[in-house]
């Protein structure tokens, strides 16, 4: 349960962290889409190698120049249209923003239709087929990949009907029909593929996601103190600095009060260790509630507490902590003993561009004088009472 002071309802490294979240997942989002355009480049360079290829059907005479100009325009066509997509971010609005089955297709529907005007060497436009699949195996799921498959063949089978009707004396249909069933054999295998590839990352992000969890876990420790719930020293101490650095910059001020609980050790060998740990916990309940929302407070030793107090004059610091004070000792741990209440002294001492070691020694020497004139108060450093 977290009872963070300051942020009541927030881990202690919340903000910045929220912060680090956010920055998180807009370089993730830039990463994605980096990697759609590669991918789509990659895309790009296995189209100009099936322009080489159906070029050299061109130079052996099996298509005329007239359609390979048309298929070189369409492929600048489709691909001037994806890159618009990319670099638009229009990608993004579709479900698979990486637009993996649009290309399919469309590099499909190119491919069939060369492969219907050659008049020979049908069988190398397979290759662009497979090519053009390959892609889908990093991308799509099982059931998605078996539904371009079955696009893919009926395409490839219309195309082969329309060719026996049309021109039935330029082809070998036996050759056409192995062609069409290797088509039919290869495809789904490279789905299979794809669907082994999807588990492997699903595992992979399932085992990132329980690593994150892992990780915030740790972060969340490293920074609260476990009994109370809130800074422990290191971070309270990490908090001292950046308020000290804060307020160097702004010139504003800032006072800090060391809280130490009274005569705390006869908690302890009065009712035991476990009702001394109660007691902990409620001082950092009850110190909680009193405190304005930029005020941190951490564990700064046993019993011992620091406060930090950012934009505040020594004065307000003092009806501050008079108020902590004053509800510390109203309150009664009935439950240890009727009756029982327990003090705090505190001693407190503003910024003045001392270093925040000078500024600690300042608020110790104020808390010892409280210790020293009876307990249950509150002590400003001495220099503040020249001011
Ligand atoms: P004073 O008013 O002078 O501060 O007296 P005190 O008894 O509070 O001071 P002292 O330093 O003698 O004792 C502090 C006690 O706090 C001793 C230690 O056992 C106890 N303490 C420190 N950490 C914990 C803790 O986590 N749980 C419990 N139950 N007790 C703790
Ligand atoms: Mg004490
Ligand atoms: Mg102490």
């Amino acid at each position: 349960m977290w009872c963070m002071i300051g942020q009541p309802k927030e881990k202690p490294y919340m903000d910045h962290q929220e912060i680090i979240e956010r920055e998180n997942q807009a370089m993730r989002a830039t990463y994605a889409q980096q990697l759609r355009f590669r991918r789509y480049l990659m895309a790009v360079t296995s189209y100009l190698i099936g322009a080489f290829m159906v070029g050299l059907l061109v130079w052996l005479g099996y298509l005329t120049m007239e359609y390979y100009l048309y298929f070189i325009g369409l492929m600048v066509l489709i691909n001037a249209l994806f890159f618009v997509l990319f670099k638009t971010g229009l990608n993004l609005r579709f479900s698979d923003p990486s637009l993996t089955s649009l290309q399919i297709v469309a590099s499909t529907i190119l491919t069939v239709q060369i492969s219907y005007l050659v008049t020979d060497g049908r069988g190398i436009l397979l290759l662009l087929y497979l090519t053009s699949h390959l892609f889908g195996v990093f991308r799509l799921s099982f059931r998605q990949f078996l539904l371009l498959d079955a696009f893919s063949i009926a395409a490839y089978g219309l195309m082969l009907q329309l060719l026996i009707q049309n021109r039935p004396e330029t082809i070998d249909i036996n050759l056409e029909i192995l062609y069409w069933a290797a088509l039919i054999i290869v495809l789904p295998s490279f789905a299979l593929m794809g669907a082994y590839l999807n588990r492997l990352r699903e595992r992979l992000n399932e085992r990132n996601t329980h690593l994150n969890k892992a990780l915030k876990k740790i972060q969340e420790l490293a920074v609260t103190d476990e009994l109370t719930g809130l800074h422990n020293r290191r971070s309270i101490m990490s908090e001292l600095s950046k308020e000290w650095e804060r307020t160097e910059r702004s010139g504003n001020h800032f006072c800090i009060a060391l809280m130490d609980l009274d005569l705390f050790k006869e908690i302890n060998d009065t009712y035991g260790h476990h009702a001394g740990d109660t007691v902990l916990k409620r001082f950092a309940s009850l110190v909680s509630k009193e405190l304005r929302s930029p005020d941190s407070i951490g564990r700064y030793g046993g019993e011992e507490f620091l406060l930090i107090m950012p934009n505040t004059r020594i004065i307000e610091a003092k009806t501050v902590t008079e108020r902590i004070r004053e509800k510390v000792a109203g309150y009664t741990h009935d439950d240890i003993d009727q009756g029982l209440t327990i003090h705090v002294s505190i001693g407190i001492a503003e910024y003045q561009n001392q270093s925040t070691q000078e500024l600690l020694k300042q608020a110790d020497t104020a808390l010892y004088e409280s210790k020293n004139n009876g307990r249950n108060r509150v002590s400003i450093h001495t220099t503040h009472l020249f001011d």
